[in-house]
């Protein structure tokens, strides 16, 4: 089908919405958060409303085209592309948040709803939604819970996946459907679906709307900062955090490459050159948080830090915070290109796995800094590099495929929250084996047989065959 007639078409199907065509627009929806990789779509479409979405999905089959759905574009995996070409379907005309059921602890919300936008819905009632991404001032409900997002505080509170109620889903047919939904399972819901539907990353259905779980915001937080001279008290002082009764809510490292990156710029915030630095924070009911406050300090102490700030303040909080939330928007500044790995280990090959990104990048010549969730051995990589050049991406996925083969061999797995995109698809024989695999694709071909949504994401054999 020629462009035009394309647009023709779908200009018929999307009569309130929008459609782009042109190439400067078409431009801006041809990478994710790893912006080196691009593929041009074929076209944008923004669809007014749920009903207009609809109308697209049942429309979509005969365009023989792949369709590929997209909130803010902010995973880090290469899964909202146009890998295969196709349409990209931006949900951001989903916009609504339907209902807050304050005293019920639920709230229904559209796809293209930001977790900021619904922070601040929920913020007066006292509420929050505990899945925290870092980029959270954009990224959507529908991304989220598209990729399970993780994000600081889940090492207590636990991933999106956690904290969906249910899902309606639009299938390629235009049928809709309801995975669970407030009330949970009961009724004819089919609520184990829903577990299909979380981490499908856009290959079995279009999300258009939630139903959410949510939280009392916790009386009182308390932040603690702490550095550590070398990887093995830093070690000493994550295994005993994880087995405290405080039960913190996030424990995040930086390690001596990130610090050295944060102090060499105008975040700096006087970190020891050569630490590593912990971030730690405990909340609860203020009687009990309180009481706890020393005993946490005692143990990162204990575990060998000369220095341990902590603070309940909310302005000592944000500076406690500076270095770690700074680290991640420094990346982009520093090198051309990066690629921000999610590979999760045990937390004993914590060494192991670090001192192997650190030799393989070392020995390529590509500079590393390390910013990740310890509490839940997820580890993020960073790999700085300049894709102009040819043989730099080369070695970054000789690296990351030779990291990704050790963390499986030490008992992990490929992703804690960024999902597999089309960045991991060709290690999912690792995790999954011949038969793991065929049973896998066999999954994704019930729900979306030919492949047409989001192709070559998750698994290499996802092609869309016209
Ligand atoms: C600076 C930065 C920090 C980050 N920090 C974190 C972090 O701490 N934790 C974390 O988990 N992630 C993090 N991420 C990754 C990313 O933000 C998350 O994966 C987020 O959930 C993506 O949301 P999005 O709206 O941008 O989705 P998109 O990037 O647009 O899409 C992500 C996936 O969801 C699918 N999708 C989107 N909408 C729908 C829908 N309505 N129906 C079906 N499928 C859909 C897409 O096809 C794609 O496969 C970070 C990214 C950046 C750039």
């Amino acid at each position: 089908m020629n462009a035009a007639d394309l647009a023709r078409q779908l200009r018929a199907l999307l009569p309130r919405g929008r459609v782009l065509t042109s190439a400067p627009q078409l431009a801006g929806y041809a990478s994710d958060g790893l912006g080196f990789k691009a593929w041009l779509p074929d076209a944008v479409v923004i669809p007014a409303d749920a009903q207009e979405l609809a109308q697209f999905m049942r429309g979509a089959v005969a365009l023989n085209l792949p369709v590929i759905m997209r909130g803010a574009g902010t995973s880090l995996s290469g899964g909202p592309v146009a890998a295969q070409g196709g349409v990209v379907v931006h949900t951001s005309g989903l916009r609504a948040i339907r209902h807050l059921e304050a005293n019920g602890l639920w709230c229904e919300v559209e796809c293209g709803v930001s977790l900021q936008e619904l922070e601040q819905v929920l913020l007066p009632h006292g509420l929050f939604y505990p899945p925290d991404p870092s980029s959270g001032p954009v990224c959507t409900l529908g991304g989220n819970v598209a990729s399970n997002a993780g994000g600081a505080h889940c090492f207590r509170y636990g991933v999106t996946s956690n904290y969906v109620l249910g899902v309606e889903a639009l299938m390629l047919d235009g049928s809709l459907h309801r995975f669970g939904g407030p009330a949970g399972g009961r009724g004819p819901w089919r609520e184990d679906w829903k577990r299909f539907m979380i981490g499908s990353e856009g290959t079995l259905a279009a999300f258009t709307r939630f139903w959410l779980r949510l939280l009392p915001l916790p009386e009182k937080i308390w932040t603690f900062r702490a550095t550590f001279a070398d990887l093995r008290a830093t070690e000493a002082a994550i295994h005993a955090l994880v087995a405290h009764p405080s039960a913190p809510a996030a424990i995040e490292l930086l390690d001596p490459r990130a610090v050295a990156m944060v102090e060499s710029s105008q975040m700096a915030c006087g970190l020891p050159q050569g630490s590593f630095m912990l971030l730690v924070e405990i909340d609860g009911p203020a009687a009990l948080v309180d009481g706890r406050v020393a005993e946490v300090a005692q143990l990162l102490r204990d575990a060998g830090s000369g220095d341990v700030q902590f603070s309940d303040e909310a302005a000592i909080r944000q500076r406690l915070w500076k270095a770690r939330k700074a680290a991640g928007g420094l990346l982009g500044q520093l090198s051309p290109s990066y690629v921000v790995q999610d590979a999760v280990i045990p937390k004993r090959a914590l060494a192991e796995v670090l001192q192997l990104v650190y030799d393989e990048a070392d020995a390529a010549g590509i500079a590393t800094v390390n910013i990740f969730h310890a509490g839940d051995g997820n580890l993020h990589p960073n790999f700085l590099f300049d894709a102009r050049q040819p043989d730099q991406l080369e070695k970054v996925e000789r690296i990351s495929k030779r990291l990704m083969q050790r963390v499986v061999e030490v008992g992990g797995t490929l992703s804690g929250e960024h999902g597999i995109g089309n960045d991991k698809a060709a290690y999912m024989p690792m995790v999954f084996g011949i038969v793991g695999t065929r049973l896998q694709l066999a999954v994704a071909a019930a729900f979306n047989p030919a492949h047409q949504l989001n192709p070559l994401k998750v698994f290499e054999q996802r092609r869309f065959c016209a």
